[in-house]
């Protein structure tokens, strides 16, 4: 068993913890760092839970995308095309302020940024927000 330092990727608290990993390499745990600084040896339901979504049956491995009222497994390239494609036949139709963004927690700050910039420099809408505010 190895224990491997990382970071929660569940919200920007960010606290930090050892992954318990066997021999196979596979996770089977979480062990709180009493010396992280934000955390300070505690973390909440989901941090101690962190691990569990890494070998579920049920975790999406690729975008879907809906075509005649059911999902379908695709790549990303169309996924983002499909998604783009979409955005620019809104937005000329009915303008900017037909679309609004939504950010999550599981981002890092920076890539917050760069999304609000998205949002309002590119696209020009203020119609941004974020999970954390829910
Ligand atoms: S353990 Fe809980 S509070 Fe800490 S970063 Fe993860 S989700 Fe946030």
């Amino acid at each position: 068993m190895k224990e491997v330092l990382t970071t929660c990727p569940y919200c920007g608290c960010g606290c930090g913890f050892y992954l318990m990993v066997n021999e196979k390499e596979e996770i089977t745990g979480v062990v709180p760092s009493a010396e992280h600084p934000v955390s300070r040896g505690r973390l909440c339901v989901k941090g101690w839970n962190v691990f569990e979504f890494i070998n579920s049956p049920d975790r999406l491995l690729s975008p879907l995308a809906r075509e005649a009222g059911s999902l379908r497994e695709t790549g990303w390239d169309d996924a983002l095309n499909k998604t783009a494609g979409k955005l620019k036949e809104i937005i000329k139709k009915y303008g900017p302020d037909a679309v609004g963004f939504f950010s999550s927690a599981k981002c890092t700050n920076e890539e917050n940024y760069l999304f609000m910039k998205f949002a309002r420099a590119v696209v020009g809408t203020n119609n941004i927000d974020h999970c954390a505010r829910l």
